[in-house]
C-alpha cells in the first residue's frame, strides 16, 4: 500500500524543525531513522500531514560517556552506532548486550535509539533498557528543554509523554562506576521482536546488591518494570536462593498473553530463566 499524500519537509537547523512543529501542530511527525514510521505509513496507521525529517539537523548523531559516567545518546545516534561502540562495550554492559539484538542489520543502519523509545512499542527493546538503567528523555521545544524519567515518558503502548512542539533531543543514561548487567532476548528468529526480554542493570558495593534495575519486554501491554524484584534485591548477597526468589518475582511480574510465540506460561518461564542466568553469571563473575 502507498501512504496517504504528506507535505515532506527537511529542516537543517534544530531551530528550523521546532518552528515547523508549532507551524503545523498536531498534523506534523518526526522522521527519524524512518524503520517504525515508514512501515506505518505504508500500512496507513499513521497518516500525518506533514513530515518533519530531521535527518539533516546537525550535531544529534553522537553518543558518549560522561564524566559522571553517564551516557547520552543523541537523536540521530543509529543502532549500528551502538552495536559497534567501544565505549559501550566498555562501560555500559546492558546496552552493549541489547545493541547487538535489535532487528536485522538493515533496520540497525537506519534506525535510532530515541526513535525508538519515542514510538513506545511494548515489543520494543531500548525500552526495557532505559527501564532498567533509570534512562531519561530530553524533550527540547522552543520554551527550552526538561527531562523526562522513561517511565513517565512512555504512557501506553505507542504513545509518548511529548507534548506537540517537543523534539526528543538526546536519552540520558546513568551509570555509576561499576555497573553490570545485561540483556537477553528470545526470538523466533534472528531480527524478530522479542518474545520475551529480560534487561538487568545492577550496582554492587561490599559484595551486596546495592541497586538493581530489571524490566521485561514483550510480556505485557508495555514496557514492565519488576519493582518487587528490585526491591527484593536491594542490599541482599547475592546466592542460589537469593536469585531464584528475585527470578520468581520477577516472572510474577510479567503479564504474558498466550499467543504464536508461545503459551503465557513457556512466556514466564523464559523471564525466570533469563534472571536466572543473568544474575547467575554475575554470581559467578563476583567469585
Ligand atoms: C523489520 C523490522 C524489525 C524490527 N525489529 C526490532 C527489534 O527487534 N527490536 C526493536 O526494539 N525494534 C525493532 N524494530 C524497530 C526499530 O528499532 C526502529 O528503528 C525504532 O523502533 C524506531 O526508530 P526510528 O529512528 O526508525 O524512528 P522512526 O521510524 O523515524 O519514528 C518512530 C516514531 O517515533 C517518532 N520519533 C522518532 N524520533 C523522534 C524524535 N527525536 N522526537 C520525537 N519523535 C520522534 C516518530 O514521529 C514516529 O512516531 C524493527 C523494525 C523493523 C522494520
Amino acid at each position: 500500500m502507498y501512504p496517504s499524500k504528506f507535505i515532506y519537509q527537511a529542516p537543517s537547523s534544530m531551530e528550523e524543525a521546532l518552528s515547523l512543529l508549532q507551524q503545523y501542530g498536531d498534523e506534523a511527525k518526526i522522521l527519524a531513522g524512518g524503520q517504525s514510521l515508514v512501515p506505518m505509513l505504508k500500512l496507513r496507521f499513521a497518516t500525518p500531514g506533514v513530515l518533519v525529517d530531521i535527518n539533516r539537523v546537525p550535531g544529534l548523531g553522537y553518543h558518549r560517556r560522561e564524566s559522571d559516567g553517564g551516557m547520552r545518546v543523541g537523536a540521530l545516534c543509529r543502532h549500528r552506532d551502538l552495536e559497534r561502540s567501544a565505549v559501550l562495550a566498555e562501560h555500559q554492559p546492558t546496552m552493549h548486550a541489547a545493541a547487538q539484538v535489535i532487528a536485522d542489520p538493515i533496520v540497525r543502519n537506519r534506525g535510532t535509539l530515541v526513535g525508538s523509545l519515542c514510538h513506545a512499542d511494548p515489543q520494543g527493546d531500548w525500552a526495557a533498557i532505559g527501564v532498567a538503567c533509570g534512562a531519561t528523555i530530553v524533550a527540547t521545544s522552543s520554551r527550552g528543554e526538561r527531562e523526562i524519567p522513561l517511565n513517565e515518558f512512555v504512557v501506553g503502548p505507542f504513545e509518548n509523554a511529548l507534548e506537540l512542539d517537543e523534539i526528543a533531543t538526546e536519552a540520558r543514561f546513568p551509570t555509576a562506576r561499576g555497573t553490570c548487567g545485561g540483556y537477553l532476548k528470545l526470538e523466533r528468529r534472528i531480527g524478530d521482536f522479542a518474545t520475551a526480554g529480560v534487561a538487568l542493570s545492577m550496582e554492587a558495593s561490599g559484595g551486596r546488591v546495592s541497586r538493581a534495575g530489571i524490566a521485561l519486554t514483550g510480556v505485557g501491554p508495555r514496557t514492565i518494570e519488576c519493582v518487587a524484584a528490585q526491591d527484593y534485591l536491594r542490599n541482599k548477597a547475592l546466592d542460589d536462593a537469593v536469585i531464584e526468589e528475585a527470578a520468581r518475582l520477577a516472572a510474577d511480574a510479567a503479564q504474558p498473553r498466550s499467543d504464536h510465540r508461545g503459551s503465557a506460561d513457556y512466556k514466564r518461564h523464559v523471564v525466570a530463566t533469563f534472571l536466572t542466568r543473568l544474575l547467575g553469571r554475575e554470581l559467578a563473575l563476583a567469585a
